[in-house]
């Protein structure tokens, strides 16, 4: 199954297309809101690789400037992450009621979502 030609990421749309990478799983476009992944994944490489350049996303989103740990924080979460959605598919499943149910109604929100304060 492919990804989804389109997602939300904070404020704006990003497309996410399979496209030739040399020596790389995936890319963020930052600028042009393109996230690329190579073809030729296995499924759970693909599911790390396009949570990779979401991360990615997200921290462009969320105006994170701390350019020089982003790769390794990236890594590390997108790691984490595709390992716990992997290993848990009744949570995947709660997800996606949660944000197709009755909580969400399904439009696009504006302006960046507020983080709660820890
Ligand atoms: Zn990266």
């Amino acid at each position: 199954m492919r990804p989804p030609k389109h997602i939300r990421v904070g404020y704006r749309n990003w497309r996410i297309k399979c496209a030739e990478l040399r020596d790389r799983y995936g890319e963020c476009d930052k600028e042009a809101g393109l996230i690329l992944y190579s073809p030729g994944q296995s499924p759970d490489v693909r599911l790390n690789t396009i949570i990779h350049e979401i991360l990615h996303a997200c921290f462009e989103s969320g105006h994170v400037v701390d350019s020089d740990d982003e790769e390794k924080t990236v890594t590390i979460l997108a790691n984490q992450l595709s390992d716990v959605l992997s290993s848990n598919p009744d949570l995947l499943q709660w997800i996606n009621v949660m944000v197709n149910g009755p909580y969400f109604d399904g439009s696009p929100r504006e302006g960046p979502v507020q983080s709660r304060k820890l």
